[in-house]
Order: C-alpha cells, then sequence, then structure tokens
C-alpha cells in the first residue's frame, strides 16, 4: 500500500453523525422538509449575534493587504491580549484568590486556532509521544479517538457514571497507568448534556495530582469546551485552571457565537501547568507540524470585538423544554441536560441501532449511542426549530407504541 492506511481508514468510514445527516437531507429532499425530524447534527439553530455581522461589516472597510495579510503563527498579540483580559474579567477571582496573579492568563499562554478541532488536535500533538495513554470519558464526541490516535497515542474509554452521566472518579483511578498523559473532558458534554459539578473535578484535581506525584509523570487535564456559555437553569460550569494547575483549555466559537463554518478558537496552556514555557512552545510546535498556522485573520479580529459577548440562549432553552415536557409524557427515560444542546435518552431496547431503524422508519433522526462509546441510548440535538420538536412527537409517540 503506498498510501497512508490510518488516513485512508479515516477517510473510508463516514462518522455515524454524519452520515445520518445526509440520509436526513436526502430524505427531506424527497419526502419534504416538514415530514422528517432530523436530531442528528450539532449545528447551532440560532443565528450568530448581530454584532459579529457588525463587526464583519467594519473590518471589512479595513485595507485590503492589511486585513488578508498573514498574522503571527499564533495569532495576532491584540486579539489574545483581548481574549486573555475577557478570562482574567470572567475567571480570574476564583483562580487569584487561591493561586496568586501568577495564575492570570497572558496573550502568551493563548494559541489562535480553526475552532476546537484543531485546538485538541494541536494539544495532542504538543502533550503526546508514541506508546502514551489518553483517556476520554464515555459517552464521548467520536472524533476524540481519531485525533488521540493519528497523535500516535492510544485511547483509552473510562466510562461515566451509568445513571447520572458525571464523572466516575473510581473508574478514572482504576484506568489511570503510568503511561497516562492526559485525560479530555467535555463539560457541558456533548452527547449527554451533563455538566460536571465542581465536587467532582475537585476530587479528579485531587486523583490527578496525586497520580503525578506517585509516578513523576504529569497527567494534563485537556477541557474541552466549546459549549462553556451554553447552560440551563444557571448551571455552574467551574473554570478548570482554578481547580486543576496542569489543565490546556481548548475552546472555539463554533457554539457560542453560533459560528461553526468559519473555524476560530484557541487553545489556552494554563499559567499554573509544570513546564509552561516548554508547553507553550511545543503548542506552537504542534500548530506548526499540523500546518494550523494563522487561523482566519478576519475572524480573529471579530473575536477581538465580540469577545465578551454572552449567547442568548432562549430558542434552546424553549426546545428542551418542549422536548423534555413531550418525551417525559409519552414515558421515555433521559438525562435532563443542564448544558450544550443534547438530550441523552435511553434507548426502548438494549441495541441502540435497532432502536434507530425503528426510529427511522417514523422518520424521527437521533443518533445511536454506540458511536459515543456506550450502549443502548440515543443523542436527541435539539439544536433545530421548535416546529420539528413539536412536529416530531406523533412520531415518538408512535414508537412508544410500538414497544407496548
Ligand atoms: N468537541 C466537541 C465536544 C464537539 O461537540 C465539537 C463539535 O461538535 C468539537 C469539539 C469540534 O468543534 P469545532 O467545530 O469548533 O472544531
Amino acid at each position: 500500500m503506498s498510501i497512508n492506511e490510518q488516513s485512508l481508514a479515516y477517510g473510508s468510514s463516514k462518522s455515524r453523525i454524519r452520515e445520518i445527516a445526509a440520509y436526513g437531507a436526502a430524505r427531506k429532499a424527497e419526502i419534504g422538509v416538514d415530514k422528517v425530524f432530523d436530531f442528528s447534527l450539532g449545528n447551532p439553530s440560532i443565528p450568530a449575534p448581530d454584532d459579529v455581522r457588525k463587526s464583519i461589516e467594519r473590518l471589512v472597510a479595513m485595507p485590503a493587504a492589511k486585513l488578508h495579510s498573514y498574522t503571527p503563527a499564533s495569532g495576532l498579540p491584540e486579539v489574545r491580549a483581548s481574549i486573555a483580559q475577557s478570562i482574567n474579567k470572567r475567571f480570574a477571582v476564583e483562580s487569584t484568590e487561591l493561586y496568586g496573579s501568577d495564575s492570570l492568563a497572558e496573550a502568551n499562554d493563548l494559541y489562535m486556532t480553526c475552532g476546537a478541532a484543531a485546538s485538541i488536535t494541536i494539544t495532542l500533538g504538543a502533550l503526546c509521544n508514541p506508546g502514551d495513554e489518553v483517556m476520554v470519558v464515555a459517552p464521548y464526541f467520536p472524533e476524540y479517538r481519531v485525533w488521540i490516535e493519528s497523535s500516535q497515542a492510544t485511547c483509552v474509554e473510562v466510562m461515566a457514571d451509568s445513571s447520572s452521566f458525571q464523572l466516575d472518579i473510581a473508574a478514572l483511578r482504576s484506568a489511570l497507568n503510568e503511561n497516562t498523559k492526559a485525560l479530555i473532558i467535555n463539560s457541558p458534554n456533548n452527547p449527554t448534556g451533563v455538566v460536571y459539578s465542581r465536587e467532582s473535578l475537585v476530587e479528579l484535581a485531587a486523583l490527578l495530582t496525586e497520580h503525578s506525584e506517585k509516578t513523576g509523570n504529569t497527567v494534563y487535564l485537556i477541557a474541552d469546551e466549546p459549549y462553556r456559555e451554553l447552560v440551563y437553569g444557571g448551571a455552574e460550569v467551574p473554570w478548570l485552571p482554578g481547580i486543576y494547575a496542569n489543565t490546556i483549555v481548548c475552546y472555539s466559537y463554533s457554539k457560542s457565537l453560533s459560528l461553526p463554518g468559519e473555524r476560530i478558537g484557541w487553545v489556552l496552556v494554563s499559567p499554573r501547568c509544570a513546564e509552561h514555557d516548554q508547553l507553550v512552545a511545543a503548542v506552537a510546535g504542534a500548530g506548526r507540524k499540523l500546518g494550523f498556522v494563522c487561523a482566519p485573520a478576519l475572524f480573529q479580529r471579530v473575536i477581538a470585538d465580540c469577545v465578551d459577548l454572552e449567547p442568548n440562549v432562549e430558542a434552546y432553552e424553549h426546545n428542551r423544554q418542549l422536548l423534555m415536557e413531550g418525551l417525559g409524557k409519552l414515558g421515555y427515560e433521559f438525562v435532563e441536560p443542564q448544558g450544550a444542546f443534547y438530550l441523552w435518552m435511553k434507548a426502548l431496547e438494549p441495541d441502540a441501532d435497532a432502536f434507530f431503524e425503528k426510529a427511522r422508519e417514523l422518520e424521527l433522526l437521533p443518533v445511536p449511542s454506540d458511536s459515543f462509546g456506550c450502549p443502548g441510548w440515543v443523542r436527541i440535538g435539539y439544536c433545530v426549530d421548535a416546529q420539528t420538536i413539536e412536529g416530531s412527537m406523533d412520531a415518538w409517540a408512535q414508537l412508544m407504541e410500538s414497544y407496548r
């Protein structure tokens, strides 16, 4: 074989989410948009805030040669400085109280990226050597496995608590070993909608600290946070660099500002990381190796303009309520989502794929849970029009009926 086998394998197998979304689009073209209830893709359904459009309009009036030129590989210094300032404004109180001003983020700690996907691949590239293990909490975003394996590390799945889907600290303790390089956690979580409690994160930090001290190998916490601002009912999303020193935050504006196609985000190496300066250099080196230098220049500048914007999550909150009430009345079991825009629902039989096939016959398109590394559930993305949820309820009722 003359071409790369791993790449060929990844390119030849579509992600289950994308496969279902493509089926949904084809089916809509066939029988009508309002007859198919597609809950597959995590594409934000609320538009980007108007301030984003205003910023773009202002920026396109800049001299073109300046606007479209390369930026430094890690991003424009003034953009990174404004992001650092915003981070400190929002989160520094909790970390400075504990750790003093050394814990404040600086422009130099940030590397601008093409979204969370690039943030995570860059971080893994900065950390991993062949033979390293990276733990993920199952159910998990399926691309983690692709990114971990392509950075020559091994993906180790550790189940979350099987009823609350919060972290299972005992299971994480059993999976840690001397090859563990990092743990990726994602809160608010895709696919479960769970927000990890402060209590469990403090416990996790103690576990990782104890393990790192015992083995002499630092275990890094990779905080994948594209859904940080999408929370309901006042759920708290603790700032992990304030809880665990060796944290790298991978952020993206794909979901918070509804800009998934623009590919913009950042990596933050927490100022309190062991080997901080080498890690900052390794992040830049991984960006260089992967060709992820100079994130889109226009959108770097848009982010500087919009850095403190909070999303209006009313529409998601409304959808979440509609789904919970509708499915709850029908007798479905699900985890009450505290964040993101996914509802994690128990399939009506142990085989989630078989359940999905029955749902599909009724034009319902959730994502079966096996591709998230967990049997027996489905993910319902509620980043859709409210009419899709309302219109789907008869089909969910028929599906429930078919199991009686
Ligand atoms: N991490 C999680 C948990 C996600 O759900 C997604 C996208 O859906 C990503 C990372 C990738 O985000 P981005 O589009 O910013 O690359």
